[in-house]
């Protein structure tokens, strides 16, 4: 009789969004006429740039003409696009090769199938609070997880230990859901501490677009990343793809384990399990790093910038601690009065029917904190600030 993955039998029910899902939908049942402000999913709500649409459109046209239509795409990624983000990369002086980038249909695709490069027997690195989609890749694939908490004490920034044993690291900065993001000198740190062990850095730069500050946007910024780093980016909230799907993982050819180059296995991947990525999206997706499409790209995440800028000001106001905003569309904050992160969220919710994301969904040490998303309408964000500054001062 056939066994199963029988790792599934160990993930705890994905109950995070859609518990959250079911409080939400219970509270309109009873209150169907409210308007919820919803500040919860980091999902985008602003359209995606005109560059991009103009030239889905034309690449839609490309397919209904002969001379201009295109079959199954190669598999790693149009040329196109991969030199157009390798281009992309060396305006921050990251030096690739167009065939060290590969096309993709968003990161979250990419950290589950990446795992496929290594063994089972690889212990994985997680700090948290954590994306909750690392742990349960690994627990999927049957590896042992090293939970690294973090807190206030280490700005949510946790940093490399001799003690620390670990083949595979996760590092998404800036972080979901701290917003918090690693400068230069701390970047360093995990890299030597990789290259010195061998071990393989996943990082995820899924919001490097939200960086204002001078902090990297990329791992191979760092010297020393091409021989133990993967990095995983995606269009979603840099462009608003979270819909239209595009993303691409950096893989340099410098990196090898085992007398094996990872980028030659994942090009020997990729030519088995996927038949590329859809001509008409690839096309959107050049446009984004066009002159005019990073303009248009800009000027929707100044938008949300600002939605962090009203949080921001509510919490100093209010005299709450928090963390994250300036470099990445999330605000994690304190929950006050020592407040469990669901109590907080019952709370928001039927007090002043402000939906955000309890911390505790993101790993334990998230108890006691609480996620806002900065992704939402710009007149929703300001209405809930005004009633979140209302209610934190009743807290006090
Ligand atoms: N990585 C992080 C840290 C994320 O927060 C998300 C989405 O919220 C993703 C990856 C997934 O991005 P994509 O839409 O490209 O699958």
């Amino acid at each position: 009789m056939l066994t199963p993955n029988l790792s599934y039998a160990n993930l705890k029910e994905s109950y995070l969004f859609h518990h959250i899902a079911g409080k939400t939908e219970a509270y309109l049942c009873a209150h169907p006429d409210a308007h919820l402000f919803r500040m919860g999913i980091g999902d985008v709500s602003l359209p995606l740039a005109p560059a991009v649409i103009q030239a889905l459109h034309r690449a839609v046209d490309d397919q209904g003409e002969k001379d201009s239509f295109h079959g199954y795409m190669p598999e790693c990624g149009a040329p196109f696009l991969r030199e157009a983000i390798a281009a992309f990369y060396l305006k921050r002086n990251v030096q690739l090769a167009a065939d060290e980038v590969f096309v993709s249909s968003g990161a979250s695709d990419e950290l589950g199938d990446l795992l496929d490069l290594f063994d089972r027997k690889n212990r994985a690195l997680i700090m948290e609070p954590a994306y909750p989609a690392y742990v349960d890749a690994n627990i999927m694939a049957g590896r042992e997880i090293l939970h690294l908490p973090s807190g206030p004490d280490n700005h949510f920034l946790p940093l490399p230990e001799d003690s620390l044993q670990a083949d595979l690291i996760y590092i998404c900065s800036p972080n979901n859901p701290t917003g918090a993001a690693y400068n230069r000198d701390q970047l360093s740190r995990w890299v030597q501490w990789a290259n010195e062990r061998g071990a393989v850095i996943l990082f995820d730069a899924a919001y490097e677009a939200f960086i204002e500050e001078d902090l990297p946007h990329s791992i191979f910024e760092i010297p020393g990343a091409r021989t133990c780093a993967i990095e995983i980016c995606s269009l979603s909230k840099t462009a608003g793809f979270t819909g239209t799907r595009l993303g691409y993982t950096v893989i340099p050819k410098d990196l090898e384990r085992s007398g094996l180059s990872l980028n030659a296995m994942w090009v020997r991947n990729r030519t088995t399990k996927t038949n590329g990525i859809s001509y008409i999206l690839q096309r959107g997706g050049a446009a984004v790093f066009t002159e005019e499409g990073q303009r248009q790209i800009h000027e929707n995440i100044r938008i949300y910038k600002e939605n962090a800028r009203v949080l921001m000001t509510t919490l100093d106001e209010a005299g709450i601690r928090y963390w994250g905003g300036r470099n990445a569309p999330y605000i994690w904050m304190e929950c006050p009065d020592g407040q469990s992160s669901w109590a907080f969220f019952d709370r928001l919710l039927n007090e002043i029917q402000v939906i955000g994301t309890p911390g505790e969904g993101f790993g334990s040490c998230g108890e006691g904190f609480f996620r806002f998303s900065t992704f939402g309408d710009p007149g929703d964000t300001r209405e809930a600030a005004a009633r979140l500054l209302q209610l934190l001062k009743q807290s006090h």
